[in-house]
């Protein structure tokens, strides 16, 4: 079993217990070593039970697995590898249904809203931005066909975009240079999104 795979796993297993990937929803990679393929969760697979063994290795150029005959890779591959190829800095990705952020997304997209704006808390210091006073994160369209959102990402994003976005009616993706920075960021815009609720006015 790769140490790649097994942090996989428990980071998984860390967010399904937070009921952030609820059925088999969320996925998770790490780039590998020599930059040009990432090992993703497998698709159709709990992240409350999965192990190290449920992973596949995908190429960052095309998002296609790097053997054939092994499991399929998480449906939202695309994604991921729409990110990794943003920067070199980007070694993971994280990719939950929290339930603030996932409301806040579903309220955005109600809206019409391209992005969602957070300002003077605390807590956007967690996304290691230069400016930690504000951020503006954005929204993406929630296209079924999946390779769509990830066209949308290479379209919109650039290298020093915020390492956070939302997905209109869907949930949320975090990104960083190492899997537990970007867990740290998927919490840190899920908190966000929990105070900006809980300071809405009804
Ligand atoms: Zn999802």
């Amino acid at each position: 079993m790769s140490t790649d795979g097994i942090a996989l796993a428990r980071t998984a297993a860390a967010l399904y217990g937070r009921g952030w990937m609820e059925g088999t929803a969320g996925n998770i990679s790490v780039r590998l070593p020599g930059a040009e393929t990432a090992l993703i969760t497998a698709s159709g697979v709990s992240k409350g039970s999965m192990t190290a063994a449920d992973v596949v290795e995908v190429r960052v150029d095309d998002a296609r697995p790097v053997r054939e005959g092994g499991p399929r890779p998480s449906a939202e591959t695309t994604i991921h590898a729409a990110l990794y190829r943003l920067s070199s800095d980007v070694q993971a990705v994280v990719h939950a249904h929290p339930p603030y952020a996932t409301a806040v997304a579903i309220l955005a997209a109600r809206r019409g809203a391209g992005t969602v704006p957070f300002a003077d808390l605390e807590i956007i210091k967690g996304l290691g931005l230069p400016d930690p006073s504000k951020v503006v994160v954005p929204v993406f369209d929630n296209h079924a066909h999946v390779p769509r959102i990830a066209g949308d990402v290479t379209d919109r994003l650039t290298a020093d975009a915020p390492p956070v976005m939302l997905i209109g009616n869907h949930g949320a993706t975090t990104w960083g240079p190492s899997l537990d920075v970007a867990r740290n960021r998927m919490e840190c815009l899920e908190a966000l999104c929990q105070l900006t609720l809980l300071l809405e006015k009804p």
